[in-house]
């Protein structure tokens, strides 16, 4: 079966879906048809100049996305549970039911696994399980897919949880990861291994492919850090229950998850041998952080 040729894709002015649009685009094969809710935002033009077709349509909108798949025999999904909650659940489906009722060879869905179900009920990520749950949907419903599970975006390092100065006048990150290793990867390189999956897409219908970068230790993440940039940084322990009572919004989801990697995924290294094996451009830590040291100086300020 020959793979699909002109890809729809959902998310494309964020993280995942841009990363994907402008792998497709890079390898001169594909032709990427992007969905946006504002054609005219600044993330929609530049897609557009890289040579998207960029049209309006919303994931709660079901009769826009069967329009916007009308001619794509490909999918990349993404949906985004920090802006819509248990919503993206609704939103994944209508995806799905889109695919079901158009020409679709291929799709590839951004979803991850059941925190809930496989903590026997302990853990409750619910950003994770609302993925699953469309995961869920479309095996049910039969589409041909591969299913993506992301490492947390080395980005997170930059955004969510920077090294911070401490009185001392050293630098230290807390998270509830202990010594098991957390896998991350960089945004930019989600679309190499999506790309790669849409080229044989023949070969990963029903799989699951986790994308992953590195699959480090957070103590391994902090000596990588501390030796590129110059710093001293260190990582320290914080329990889930301390985590979760910071109380920013989302603060037990992301606790949660933590304890989950913590606990349930003891590592991820088949996943990094696969995702190398797909894109082996995909970057480890240590050459991400490096390039991006200008970025780390502005957030560890
Ligand atoms: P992002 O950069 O925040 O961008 C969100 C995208 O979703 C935008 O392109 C937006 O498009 C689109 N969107 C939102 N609501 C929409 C709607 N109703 N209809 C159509 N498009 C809609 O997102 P991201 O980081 O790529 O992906 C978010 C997901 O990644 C989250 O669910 C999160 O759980 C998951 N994730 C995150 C990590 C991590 O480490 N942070 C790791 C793995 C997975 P417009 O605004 O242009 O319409």
């Amino acid at each position: 079966m020959s793979r699909p040729t002109r890809i729809l894709i959902t998310g494309a002015t964020g993280a995942q879906g841009g990363s994907v649009a402008r792998h497709l685009l890079k390898t001169g094969h594909y032709q990427v048809r992007c969905i946006t809710r504002r054609s005219q935002s600044e993330a929609a033009r530049a897609l557009a100049d890289l040579g998207a077709e960029v049209v309006e349509a919303d994931l709660d909108d079901p009769p826009s996305l069967r329009v916007a798949l009308r001619n794509c025999d490909g999918v990349f999904g993404v949906t985004n549970y920090w802006e819509h909650g248990e919503r993206e659940v609704v939103q994944g489906c209508n995806l799905v039911d889109a695919i079901l009722h158009g020409e679709v060879r291929h799709s590839v869905l951004s979803t991850l696994p059941h925190t809930s179900l496989l903590s026997g009920g302990r853990l409750h990520v619910r950003h994770f399980d609302t993925k699953a749950r469309v995961e869920e949907y479309a095996r049910g419903r039969g589409i041909p897919a591969t299913f993506v599970h992301v490492a947390a975006y080395y980005e997170n390092f930059l955004k969510n949880y920077p090294p911070r100065r401490q009185r001392d006048g050293t630098y230290a990150f807390h998270l509830p990861q202990g010594s098991t290793p957390l896998a991350g990867v960089a945004v930019e390189d989600i679309g190499g291994v999506v790309a790669a999956i849409f080229d044989e897409s023949f070969w990963y219908r029903d799989k699951v492919i986790g994308i992953v970068g590195d699959d480090l230790t957070c103590e391994e993440y902090a000596g990588i850090m501390s030796r590129v940039l110059g710093r001293h940084i260190e990582y320290r322990y914080i329990s889930a229950q301390d985590y979760a009572a910071l109380g920013f919004p989302g603060a037990s989801d992301i606790a949660d998850m933590f304890e989950f990697y913590r606990l349930f995924v003891p590592n991820r290294k088949a996943d990094l041998i696969k995702s190398r094996e797909l894109y082996p451009e995909i970057r480890p830590f240590e050459r991400w952080v490096r390039e991006n040291a200008d970025k780390f100086a502005q957030a560890m300020s």
